[in-house]
């Protein structure tokens, strides 16, 4: 096959690894092959760790106005690269340039967030905390940590990570999703341009053993993954019991709660964007359209518009396209049966994506499934494409008690202008982060990225503060100084 094969980034050097398998990386547009990843061993994450190691000896100890001066470094590079990179994702990945520009405005803005470590990692002093003794804390970077991410934000969702954790002062290895390993090797090679010293930053290509291999190696502190719950569960459960401190963000079954008084225009649009944009593939994707009373009818009949109005095009060199592909011929099979499998179901199909779509490439249109229960299968499945499931709950409190009984915990938005019925949605569901008036509720930078229930398995979320907890333990110093060595009654006397 004459297609290049991906390099992987150990120590501070690009190598060229033999391996017994390979991933195809495609242009889902086309459906054309574009680059294999190999499928690491667990012999590349051992290099990698060792390369970690040696590193890690050195930049914990670089003072953390130092180690930001990189990351500014690295900011300037990635916004004066940022369209390349763009371009880059469009085609790995299949998302329209503008879907490609804000997954990377998105992990920017985490390396924005990343140059302030030496603030944000500053710990806490209380003087006298005792007769003479001062009580001090102090964060410090736990080692080589190690991130696992999906397919679906090319470079969001390894910037939720590294950044963080390398401004912290830890070494990181980077397992990137094998479907879109492109983007990552781009954003390796800019950081090791900003003057990241050798070895801090790793790229381990693969896919399930060298998972598995981060999760029990002895040289990983910490393991940091997203992509779908069954992996999420395996890999906090492999990880935390061998020692290690684990972040695990899983799929989801996000909701769209429409009221009869919210603002008919804003919330198709809104609603359009949070089903239909990156072709559904978001982890935080609308996917229950709730419509209440009144509101059900008019919506259904202004979305099937709608959705017959988007342009569902190649999205590469092409800004005019609204939506594009579905990463793999897998998924659009996936896609296509579970819309099937609704419709034998019972379920009504509104509006059918698996008609009038380019033929070329791995399209699904919009679809819309109407009058979805709770006993229906796609209820609580999460698709991971643009099939939006409509919902008709008597009223809001009923609406409130079906969303709680499904297994995820990521997003639910309400539209409304009642703020008592906002309030009521906002305190009674049972999920990490809510919309009012907002289609897509993905925090940025600033706020950790906090699911819950089976979209999350560990304690401290990604991104934010709880970001920089993860990365970083705390010490405790109690210091005594002068002559009165005694003269006070307690253990610490
Ligand atoms: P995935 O779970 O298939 O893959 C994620 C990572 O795990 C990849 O790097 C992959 O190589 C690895 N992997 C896959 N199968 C594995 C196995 N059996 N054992 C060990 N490792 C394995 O997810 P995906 O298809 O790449 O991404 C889509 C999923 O990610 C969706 O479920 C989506 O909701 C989720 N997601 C969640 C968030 C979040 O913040 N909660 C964000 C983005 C995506």
């Amino acid at each position: 096959m004459s297609q290049p094969i991906v390099p992987m980034l150990i120590g501070s050097e690009w190598m060229e690894v033999e391996v017994e398998e390979y991933g195809s990386v495609h242009n889902p547009s086309t459906g054309e092959v574009i680059a294999r990843t190999p499928l690491g061993r667990a012999q590349q994450v051992d290099q990698a760790v060792q390369a970690g190691q040696r590193a890690f000896a050195h930049w914990s100890r670089v003072p953390a106005p130092d180690r930001a001066r990189v990351m500014f470094a690295y900011r300037e590079l990635l916004e004066a690269q940022f369209d390349d990179i763009a371009r880059l994702i469009c085609r790995e990945n299949g998302k329209t340039l503008d879907e490609a520009k804000g997954d990377v405005r998105r992990g920017l803005e985490v390396v924005e967030f990343a140059c302030g470590i030496a603030h944000l990692a500053k710990g806490e002093h209380l003087p006298q905390l005792a007769d003479g003794i001062d009580g001090t804390t102090m964060r410090e970077p736990i080692g080589v940590c190690a991130g696992i991410t999906p397919f679906n934000f090319p470079a969001m969702v390894p910037m939720w990570m590294y950044p963080i954790a390398i401004a912290c002062g830890n070494a990181f290895i980077l397992k990137p999703s094998e479907k879109v390993p492109l983007t990552a090797n781009k954003l390796g090679e800019l950081f090791l341009q900003a003057g990241l010293p050798e070895g801090v930053f790793n790229i381990v290509h693969g896919g399930r053993e060298v998972v598995d291999a981060l999760c029990t190696h002895a040289g990983i502190a910490a393991v940091s993954f997203v992509g779908s719950s069954p992996v999420a569960k395996h890999v906090y459960e492999v990880g935390t019991s061998h020692g290690k401190r684990v972040q695990a963000a899983g799929g989801a079954k996000n909701i769209l709660l429409v009221m009869p008084d919210a603002e008919p225009d804003a919330t198709v649009r809104a609603v359009m964007g949070a089903a239909f944009g990156c072709a559904g593939q978001r982890c935080m994707a609308g996917s229950l359209l709730v419509g209440i009373g009144e509101a059900a009818d008019p919506l259904r009949q202004r979305m099937v518009a709608a959705m017959d109005q988007l342009r569902v095009e190649d999205t590469l060199d092409n800004p005019q396209a609204e939506m594009g592909p579905v990463i793999d011929a897998a998924a659009q099979q996936r896609i296509r049966t579970t819309i099937g499998a609704a419709a034998a179901q019972g379920v009504a199909v509104a509006r059918d994506g698996r008609e009038g779509v380019p033929e070329q490439g791995f399209f699904v249109g919009p679809t819309l499934l109407d009058q979805v229960e709770p006993h229906h299968q796609v209820f609580d499945q999460e698709v991971f494409g643009p099939v939006l499931s409509m919902l008709h709950p008597p009223d809001l409190s009923a609406a409130i008690e079906w969303c709680n009984s499904l297994p995820f915990g990521n997003g639910a938005s309400i539209f409304t202008t009642n703020g008592a019925a906002a309030r009521e949605f906002a305190q009674g569901i049972q999920c990490g982060m809510v919309g009012i008036n907002l289609g897509v509720p993905a925090p940025m930078a600033q706020f950790s990225f906090s699911g819950w229930n089976g979209s999350f398995y560990g304690d401290l979320h990604v991104q934010g503060m709880e970001g920089v907890y993860f990365y970083t333990r705390q010490k405790t110093v109690l210091t005594r100084w002068g002559s009165n060595y005694g003269s006070v009654q307690g253990w610490w006397a």
